[in-house]
């Protein structure tokens, strides 16, 4: 999408501290980042969040979570531990509507967050 910013960031109009890519995901750092590691894994195809999935962009979706497991060892987080987030809609904090997961780690974190 034109005016869609993660859509800049993909296709390099606009610059991204990345982390890792492959044909279907982009992995880049969060410009104001919540924890030590904030990292943001979007699809390279638009959708804009989960809700918005249907049997037209399901694919855009697949092998996701394979690319997040990869990404996290490229941080070397894997072993602490680390946490996803999807915001997904305004009541929930969406603020780009292009779906993203945060990647959050680095240090400890609490359950349920204060
Ligand atoms: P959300 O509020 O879940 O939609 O998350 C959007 C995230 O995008 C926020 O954590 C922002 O800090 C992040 N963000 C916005 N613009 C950029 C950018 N140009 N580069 C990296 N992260 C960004």
């Amino acid at each position: 999408m034109s005016d869609c910013i993660f859509c800049k960031i993909i296709n390099g109009e606009i610059p991204s501290k990345k982390v890792l890519e492959n044909d279907k995901f982009y992995a880049f750092h969060d410009i104001e980042p919540v924890k030590k590691v904030h990292v943001l894994i979007v699809p390279k195809n638009h959708v804009s969040n989960i809700a918005h999935l249907n049997e037209n962009n399901e694919d855009y979706v697949e092998g996701l979570l394979p690319f997040v497991r990869d990404v996290a060892k490229e941080l070397g987080i894997s072993k602490d531990g680390y946490r996803l987030i999807f915001n997904t809609g305004k009541k929930a904090g969406q603020t780009v509507f292009h779906m993203h997961a945060h990647l959050l780690g680095g240090e400890e974190m609490g359950w349920p967050e204060a």
